[in-house]
């Protein structure tokens, strides 16, 4: 497997750029202030793992537990229902 590439994209035309490269091929504007593409990828990941985040996503998936335990109840309750009318 060859190494992965690193690009940036370049701020005023969109191309992607080899994160070496100090200027656009394309339009010739300097690089220097465009964040690499995989920076910028792996920046927004490790937001996930930040505490806070963290948190929010324990919270959620225990809302989506409870959520869970009353859909079994209320489907319980569905079938006891049925069960009873026949
Ligand atoms: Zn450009």
């Amino acid at each position: 497997m060859s190494a992965r590439r690193e690009f940036r994209l370049c701020q005023t035309c969109g191309r992607e750029c080899e994160a070496d490269f100090s200027f656009c091929p394309d339009c010739g504007c300097s690089l220097a202030s465009s964040p690499s593409f995989f920076a910028l990828l792996e920046g927004s990941f490790s937001r996930i793992e930040d505490g806070e985040s963290k948190a929010r996503i324990d919270e959620l998936e225990q809302k989506l537990d409870d959520l869970e335990r009353e859909l079994d109840e209320f489907a319980g309750r569905v079938e006891a229902a049925r069960v009873l009318r026949r």
